[in-house]
């Protein structure tokens, strides 16, 4: 049971050259974990460089929707590689980025009708920061920079969307001299199915109305709390927070990154409480996994406010916006989701993953399960050692990546019944003593 056995393993040239000079997501390169070489990929399983299978329950930190080498997305892709990858956007626009914001206008909740393309989650994040703070600057309001923010949230590792995560579980102590500092409410306790009881939004009531001369927006993840915590909430939560913000003059940042593009059941989970935002943030699915890609969708107010301002324009432009074959695999994946009676397949996923977590309120080890559209969620006790239990979930063949106590899977959209039990059982193996 230790993860020196695991190090001492032979390695290929790319594996030590992959701990020599490569950084992965909050890694060490002083005392690196080994990676898992991928060769190739296709539906479900991802193919290691041993040729070992394994089952993917994680749709590559949930965007692969349609799994892996998608023949649609595959042509998407090389039909725009044929006429052109990359041009600039300032000043030149084209027809795949001009669909793709037609498209994400209709598609997301009313009232979102300009889009904003960026790079990745985080900076659609950054994006959604800067507009709201714009929009109250524009207003001859720029006392208004501050944001109200929910504990247990997740949006993203750049500088402002880190000063937006939860302050105990993200970076704010680490960074503390450097990080701006906002407000946090409670993260919402009445679950997902739970009766609403008004308390749950009593503290962040009384914030909102005490600091409304001071906030800008609200910012928050719509009824499912990814990274920080993946807890789902109620849909009245939000409601409330969309009423609250309208009372005291605030703009509300909805951050669907996570959970769009159908992950909840939902298209968008702003959809569970019907509601619109004042900004929304895509990303993660939004090219089925393909490339990166995000946006930050606003209404006309907001765009308004912003554009007829002192600047006259909105003050940003990444070299890659709108980069031409993200924009046709995201115009081919949207269409495809919505080609298919998405719905009842992402219903037929919650019921397989609800049936399957059953099982695992009989281990000690387990505090609770809890499963949403097509994220399902085993929460443990305690912490478990990612190193020693990858290395276990690689050997019963399937990739899921836990963090903290948190074992969860997320898999792609065209996932079996038996990919979900096959991978649900390997989960099981694992855990069980
Ligand atoms: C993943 C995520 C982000 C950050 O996106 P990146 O593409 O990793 O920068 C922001 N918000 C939420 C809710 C996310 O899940």
């Amino acid at each position: 049971m230790n993860s020196i056995t695991h190090s001492a393993e032979p390695q290929s040239q790319i594996l030590l050259n992959d701990q020599k000079y490569v950084w992965h997501p909050y890694s060490s390169l002083s005392n690196p974990i080994p990676a898992y070489e991928v060769v190739s990929a296709e539906g479900v399983k991802l193919r290691l460089a041993d040729g070992t299978e394994l089952i993917d329950g994680m749709s590559s930190w949930w965007c692969t929707i349609h799994g892996y080498n998608h023949p649609v997305l595959n042509n998407a892709a090389v039909q725009q590689i044929g006429k052109v990858s990359h041009v600039m956007f300032g000043g030149i626009t084209h027809a795949p980025a001009v669909n793709l914001c037609e498209k994400l206008v209709e598609i997301t909740p009313a009232g979102l009708d300009k889009v904003f393309l960026a790079d990745s989650g985080s900076v659609a994040v950054e994006v959604a920061i800067k507009m709201v703070f714009q929009y109250w600057i524009s207003k001859g309001q720029p006392e208004k920079n501050k944001l109200l923010s929910l504990r247990n949230g997740y949006h993203g590792d750049t500088f402002a969307a880190m000063s937006v995560c939860d302050p105990v579980t993200g970076m704010h102590h680490l960074f503390e001299q450097v990080v701006e500092k906002h407000y946090f409410a409670p993260a919402p306790q009445t679950g997902f199915d739970q009766p609403w009881d008004e308390q749950d939004i009593a503290e962040f009531s009384q914030m909102i109305s005490d600091h409304s001369h001071r906030l800008a927006a609200v910012i928050l993840e719509p009824v499912v709390q990814g990274a920080g915590g993946m807890r789902f909430y109620s849909p009245y939560y939000l409601k409330r927070v969309r009423e609250l913000c309208d009372k005291h003059n605030v703009l509300l940042i909805a951050d669907e990154i996570a959970t769009g593009f159908g992950r909840t059941g939902k298209l968008f989970a702003c959809e569970w409480a019907d509601i619109s935002p004042d900004v929304l943030c895509l990303g993660k699915a939004i090219t089925g996994g393909y490339m990166t890609l995000a946006a930050t969708l606003c209404t006309d107010k907001v765009s308004r406010g912003i554009c007829e301002g002192e600047a006259g324009c909105f003050m940003h432009g990444p070299t890659f916006m709108g980069n031409p074959l993200a924009c046709s695999v995201a115009n081919a994946s949207i269409d495809l989701l919505l080609s298919a009676d998405w719905q009842s397949n992402i219903q037929r996923i919650e019921s397989t993953l609800k049936q399957q977590l059953v099982q695992f309120s009989q281990l000690k080890s387990v505090a609770s399960t809890r499963a949403l559209g097509a994220i399902g969620v085993i929460e443990m006790h305690d912490p478990v050692n990612m190193a020693e239990i990858q290395k276990q979930f690689v050997e019963a063949g399937v990739w899921v990546r836990p963090f903290g106590k948190l074992v969860y899977v997320m898999p792609p959209f065209i996932s079996s019944d038996e990919n979900l039990i096959q991978l649900m059982a390997a989960i099981f193996s694992v855990l069980e003593p």
